[in-house]
């Protein structure tokens, strides 16, 4: 079983600061015996009492990875390093423990859009190749000098999202990596920035969003939990449950000591990188997918896009969600597979509990070859087809999305036969 000794070590960390002395002492004991007896985890963590600072190593690959220093917030890059060096003495001397995270060295091309995610995963392990993502998204963005993001902090609280996806099928920490790869590759092959001059801001709204748009996902989705009347359907009233759950946790969690990724930048800037990642979050609901799709007559070329940078990171968040079927085959059919039979464990469950088994849910009626040609018709090409009219530079998705298309279409009877299967077994129990 996976320990996930940092979460561990980080709570421990926060009730420390709440008891005697004398307790403390203890605690710091059983803090530094965990992080030590954790010597294989995915990151490599050690102690280190007193200020910390960001090593030359750790700067050297910020450095190593950022090439476009495209764009910057309105306040001059000195003021931000000030910014930001005062904060890391302020945070650090606060705390008499710090956790080093250093990722392990990745050669690989974040900004090709072919990249095998599941080999790389294999290597470099699946919460530690969501940090990696990250930490080379952002860097070549140039966010962590221009948002002011400590990269201590920040990979703290990649690793604390990380580890707190659940090992679904399909919804799972490497779906939030591939999401977020996805609107990085988005954005660097379309001319999207500039056109609707985003800032530095709109690129980590987008990019945090996909990296926790499905945090903690229960691997059920929102109508199953409306129908067994789940305390998460309770708690947020039935509406969008399972997003307003995924974002409303990945804010708690930069509310922790030592979390708090948004620490450099203005309230100001906060209340608005906060109002573009709840949009964005909550518009990855399929039941919001109609109003992105009529969205689309907004973004012809001929309007100004300027005043449509919120409306933009919403749909290529949902265009990262749903981008799957746009990959190359072998990694379509990855995540193909897992996402049915993650439907079909979920239509299991419904029969059990004598609820409708939900479409495409079924076990032993659902052909995934004809699920997915269904899909791509109906919902992928009439949504990424208008949207590369619009926007220049995608039309990859639409070439992929109708390869596989074509794919599935040779392999109805394969996975006729599988059903079939299914039925006799069930027959046979
Ligand atoms: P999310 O659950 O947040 O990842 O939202 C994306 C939704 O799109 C999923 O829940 C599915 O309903 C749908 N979806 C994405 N990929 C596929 C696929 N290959 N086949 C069928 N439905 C899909
Ligand atoms: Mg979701
Ligand atoms: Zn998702």
């Amino acid at each position: 079983m996976k320990v996930p000794t940092f979460e561990i070590a980080s709570i421990l960390e926060d009730i420390k600061t709440r008891i005697s002395a004398e307790d403390k002492e203890k605690l710091s004991w059983c803090i530094s015996q965990l992080i030590e007896s954790s010597g294989k985890t995915d990151l490599t963590t050690h102690i280190q009492s007193g200020n910390t600072y960001l090593t030359e190593e750790t700067l050297s690959q910020i450095e190593q990875h950022s090439s476009l220093p495209l764009i910057r917030l309105a306040i001059s890059d000195e003021e931000i390093s000030r910014k930001s060096i005062n904060r890391r003495i302020s945070l650090s001397s606060s705390s008499s423990l710090d956790l080093e995270i250093s990722l392990p060295s990745a050669n690989f091309d974040i900004n090709d859009f072919n990249i095998n995610i599941f080999e790389l995963a294999k290597e470099f392990g699946e919460a530690t190749l969501l940090s990696i993502y990250a930490q080379k998204i952002f860097a070549y963005w140039n966010l962590f000098i221009s948002m002011g993001f400590d990269l201590q902090v920040f990979l703290r609280y990649c690793q604390y999202i990380g580890e707190g996806y659940k090992p679904n099928l399909y919804h799972n920490v490497l779906h939030a990596a591939d999401v977020m790869q996805a609107c990085h590759v988005f954005m660097i092959s379309t001319n999207i920035v500039e056109l609707s001059e985003m800032i530095p801001l709109h690129i980590a709204a987008l990019m945090l969003s996909a990296m926790v748009h499905d945090y903690k996902h229960p691997g059920v989705s929102n109508s199953y939990l409306y129908m067994i009347g789940d305390k998460l359907a309770i708690r947020y009233n039935d509406v969008s449950i399972l997003e307003n759950y995924h974002v409303s946790k990945a804010f708690q969690i930069a509310l922790k000591e030592n979390m708090n990724i948004f620490s450099n930048i203005s309230k100001e800037e906060y209340r608005t990188l906060r109002k573009l990642m709840i949009n964005a979050v909550l518009g990855t609901d399929m039941t919001k997918h109609p109003q992105h799709v009529s969205n689309l007559s907004k973004l012809s070329q001929n309007n100004d896009l300027k005043g449509e940078k919120e409306l933009l990171i919403s749909l290529f968040m949902h265009l990262g969600d749903l981008s799957n079927p746009s990959r190359i085959e072998k990694i379509c059919e990855e995540w193909t597979l897992r996402i049915c039979e993650e439907f079909f464990l979920q239509g299991d469950k419904e029969r059990s509990n004598n609820i409708p088994v939900s479409p495409l849910m079924d076990r032993y009626l659902v052909n995934i070859a004809k699920s997915q040609i269904g899909f791509i018709s109906g919902v992928i090409l009439p949504f990424i087809t208008p949207l590369c009219r619009e926007i220049k530079g995608l039309d990859f998705l639409v070439t992929n999305a109708q390869a596989n298309k074509e794919v599935w279409a040779g392999r109805i009877n394969e996975f006729e036969e599988k059903i079939v299967k299914s039925k006799d077994q069930s027959a046979s129990l």
